[in-house]
C-alpha cells in the first residue's frame, strides 16, 4: 500500500469520535476496508452503536491474533488543543489527533498489514484475526465479551497494538478500582449519641486497608510492588449534623504474586469486621482487571523481539508496563501467549495534542506484516 493510503486510514479513524461509545462507526469503516477481499467479518454488538469487530483472513494454518481497541478517551476541553482532536493534522513529521497514539495508530497499522498481505498474490501461509474491541478505556468489557464468546480460543498467539514505541511489553499490572459507601444516621450535632456517624467507619476502613496492603511486600522483578492509593473521600451534609452519608474510592495496581482475588478478599474482610461492629459499609468494584504475568519466555515474545532486531535494527527490548490493557481479559484463555507491541511511543496518551510520529506509524505497518510472516513460518 502507498504510504499516503496508510496515512489516510489512520486519519479516517481519528476523524471518528469514538469516545467511549459509537465504536460501531469504527467497525463500519474497517468493514468497508475489507469488503473487496476474502475475509470473514463478524460484528459482535456490545450495546447499540457499540460493536466489536472480528476480521479473519487466510484459509488455513497457524492463527495469530491482532488486537486493538476502537474507543478513545475524551478530548475535553478541545479548546486546549492546538490542532482539532477529531481531525488528523500532519505537521513536522507528526500526526496529531485523539487516538493518534492510543491506539488508533496501532489499530490502523494492523489493518494496513492485513490489507497488504491480502494484496500479495500468494495464498497466505497462515491466518490472522483482528479483534477490534469496544470500551477498553473504561473497563476492557469489549475484550471480555470477545473472550467469553470464544473468539480468542483458537489463537496461537496475540499481539496487542497499544503504544510501546516498538518495544515488546511482556507484562503489566492489574487494577482494582473500588468504592466504599457508608451510611449512618443524621441528627443534630449537639446530640450525637442519637445518631450514627457515617464518616468514622470509613476512616477506620481507610486506615486498615492502607496497613494491610502495605504488608503486601512481594516485589515482582519486572513490575515492582503492589500500589494502593485512597484517591477520593467525601462525606457529611453540614457542619452541625452527624453525617448520614460518606464514601471513598481507592485505586490498587496488582501484581501476579499478589493477585486481585487476594486483595479483594482482604478488603472484604475489613468491611465485614467493621459491619460486625455496627457500621453500614458497602464495597463495590468497577471493572477489576488481573495483571498480565510475564510472557518473556514465550516463543511469541522471543519472535517479536527477534523481528524488531533483525528486520528493523531496533533493540527488541522486553519491558514491563503498569497500565492494564485488553490482555487482562484475553489472558483468561489458557496458554495463550500475549505480547503488547505498538508503533506509537505513548508519551502523549490521554493528553492534549496527542500524536504519533508518521515514520513510526509506517514502520509499525511493516512490523506487523513481518511479524505475521515470521509467526507463520515458525509455526508451520
Ligand atoms: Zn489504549
Amino acid at each position: 500500500m502507498e504510504q499516503a493510503a496508510a496515512i489516510k486510514i489512520l486519519s479516517d479513524l481519528i476523524a471518528i469520535p469514538s469516545v467511549n461509545g459509537r465504536e460501531a462507526l469504527v467497525a463500519d469503516y474497517l468493514t468497508q476496508l475489507f469488503a473487496d477481499y476474502p475475509a470473514q467479518i463478524e460484528r459482535v454488538e456490545y450495546a447499540p452503536e457499540r460493536d466489536n469487530l472480528v476480521v479473519t483472513i487466510g484459509d488455513q494454518g497457524p492463527l495469530l491474533g491482532f488486537s486493538g481497541h476502537e474507543d478513545v478517551v475524551a478530548a475535553t476541553p478541545s479548546s486546549d488543543w492546538t490542532y482539532p482532536p477529531f481531525q488528523a493534522t500532519v505537521k513536522d513529521g507528526k500526526l496529531y489527533g485523539r487516538g493518534a497514539s492510543d491506539m488508533k495508530s496501532g489499530l490502523a497499522a494492523m489493518v494496513v498489514a492485513m490489507l497488504d498481505l491480502l494484496e500479495s498474490d500468494q495464498p497466505l501461509p497462515g491466518r490472522l484475526r483482528l479483534l477490534a474491541s469496544v470500551g477498553e478505556e473504561t473497563g476492557e468489557y469489549g475484550a471480555a465479551q470477545l473472550t467469553a464468546a470464544g473468539y480468542a480460543n483458537d489463537l496461537q498467539g496475540l499481539v496487542i497494538g497499544e503504544p510501546t514505541d516498538l518495544t515488546v511489553r511482556i507484562s503489566h499490572k492489574g487494577i482494582i478500582d473500588y468504592k466504599v459507601e457508608s451510611v449512618g444516621k443524621s441528627v443534630h450535632s449537639s446530640r450525637p449519641e442519637l445518631g450514627q456517624n457515617a464518616i468514622l467507619p470509613l476512616l477506620s476502613f481507610a486506615e486498615q486497608a492502607q496497613s494491610v496492603l502495605a504488608k503486601a511486600d512481594q516485589i515482582d522483578p519486572a513490575l515492582g510492588g503492589l500500589t494502593h492509593v485512597i484517591s477520593q473521600i467525601q462525606g457529611g451534609e453540614q457542619i452541625n449534623s452527624v453525617p448520614a452519608h460518606a464514601w471513598l474510592t481507592g485505586n490498587i495496581r496488582t501484581i501476579p504474586a499478589y493477585p486481585n482475588a487476594t486483595v479483594m478478599q482482604q478488603l472484604e474482610t475489613i468491611v465485614q469486621q467493621l459491619n460486625d461492629q455496627g457500621a453500614h459499609l458497602t464495597l463495590t468494584y468497577s471493572y477489576p482487571e488481573p495483571p498480565l504475568p510475564s510472557q518473556e519466555h514465550t516463543a511469541l515474545a522471543q519472535l517479536a523481539s527477534q523481528v524488531l532486531q533483525q528486520k528493523f535494527n531496533l533493540s527488541g527490548a522486553m519491558v514491563a508496563g503498569t497500565g492494564a490493557t485488553d490482555a487482562s481479559e484475553y489472558h483468561h484463555v489458557a496458554d495463550l501467549p500475549i505480547v503488547i507491541v505498538g508503533p506509537a511511543d505513548g508519551v502523549s496518551d490521554h493528553q492534549v495534542d496527542e500524536f504519533v510520529t508518521v515514520a513510526k506509524y509506517l514502520r509499525g505497518c511493516q512490523f506487523y506484516q513481518e511479524l505475521a510472516r515470521a509467526f507463520w513460518q515458525q509455526a508451520n
